[in-house]
């Protein structure tokens, strides 16, 4: 039977190179898409020479063009991480806003069925807690990280946009922190901030009083979750992620125990609209997708561990992107 198509978009980052893992290995054929801004051709070195995938370097917030017909798209370019999109932020809120509309007008082309990648942050900094579909955020439209939460929320909107005016076949997942190897060390998300810092000998730095908590998800239970919701029938957001809950005070002390270190902690200023809480309401993909986490956060924060303590020196010590 012939391949079946799938864009992903975002290829070369740290969860769409394992979307590009994923969907070679259950048989499809892929084409990956990147302008490497905050990936790294690393993350899919290995698929280069796999007959099954392709790879174009291209930004999508320029008119997209392909040739083969496509099944599915799965867009997931954008930056992600706070001092990404702070260092970016109006390439974050195009690839939001004019890189969704571009991959939105492509997948009514090919009559493609497409998920986006939302997020958390479009709760905001919430006020309910733990946050489910049905809770509409708090966020700060004119603060620092508003040009990811509005891109973000805009592109929900453009989204069911489309799904209610063209009758296209849409998914959305909002995804909670997630972790994994083929972080950027540098890229400032708190796991690789503390594993970095561990692995130099650094104090590990807490935003705050630590006393804000977030829930992590190892990569492999988010990528299941995603494929799941693809294949579901669903077109409504649903949330992807690890409900157990911890303070970030309580996470850096779970890092020097596992890296077995002895590093202090030192305190910085949290920087502005942080969220205070963060837990996943999961009851919807449990019940529509018979989907729940499996991996314990000890578990994957050894193999996230062992994923850094192999990079090479110069990777270790390589401050700026
Ligand atoms: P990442 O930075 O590792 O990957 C994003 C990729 O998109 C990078 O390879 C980057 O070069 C590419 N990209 C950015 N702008 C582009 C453009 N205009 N054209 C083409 N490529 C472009 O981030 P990630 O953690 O893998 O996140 C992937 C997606 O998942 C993002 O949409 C992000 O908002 C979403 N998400 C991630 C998390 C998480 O915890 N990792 C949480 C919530 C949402
Ligand atoms: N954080 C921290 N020290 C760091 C990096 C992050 O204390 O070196 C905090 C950050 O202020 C936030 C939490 O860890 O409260 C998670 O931050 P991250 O950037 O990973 O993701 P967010 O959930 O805020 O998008």
């Amino acid at each position: 039977m012939e391949k079946k198509n799938v864009l992903i978009t975002g290829a070369a980052g740290f969860l769409g190179s394992h979307l590009c893992d994923k969907f070679i290995s259950e048989g499809f054929r892929v084409i990956g898409m990147d302008n490497f801004i905050t990936g790294d051709k690393k993350n899919i070195d290995h698929l280069f020479d796999n007959p099954h995938f392709h790879f174009i370097e291209h930004d999508v917030t320029e008119f997209i063009k392909i040739e083969e017909n496509l099944d599915f798209i799965l867009h997931f370019a954008s930056p992600a991480s706070p001092i990404d999109y702070l260092k970016i932020p109006i390439q974050t809120l195009k690839v939001g806003s004019l890189g969704t509309h571009n991959l939105l007008g492509l997948a009514k082309a090919k009559k493609a069925r497409i998920l986006i990648a939302s997020t958390s942050e479009v709760y905001g900094d919430p006020l309910v807690h733990p946050q489910s579909e049905d809770y509409y955020g708090n966020v700060n439209t004119i603060g620092p990280r508003g040009v990811y939460d509005e891109a973000k929320r805009f592109q929900e909107s453009i989204t069911m946009a489309y799904h209610r005016f063209h009758g296209l076949e849409t998914r959305i997942v909002r995804i909670f922190n997630t972790y994994g190897p083929r972080m950027r060390l540098n890229d400032g998300r708190v796991i690789p901030a503390f594993m970095g810092q561990a692995l130099r000998g650094e104090d590990l730095t807490i935003f705050g009083d630590g006393l804000q908590t977030r829930s992590f998800c190892y990569v492999s239970d988010q990528i299941d979750g995603i494929y799941k919701l693809l294949f579901s029938n669903y077109s409504y957001p649903v949330n992807i992620g690890n409900p157990h809950e911890i303070t970030i005070k309580d996470f850096a002390e779970e890092i020097i125990n596992l890296t077995g270190t002895d590093q202090k902690i030192t305190y910085k200023e949290l920087p502005k609209d942080d969220p205070l809480q963060r837990q996943p309401d999961i009851s919807l993909a449990k019940s529509l997708l018979g989907w729940e986490p499996k991996i314990e956060r000890e578990v994957g924060m050894r193999k996230t561990f062992n994923y850094f303590k192999n990079l090479t020196e110069e990777e270790l010590y390589k401050s700026e992107h």
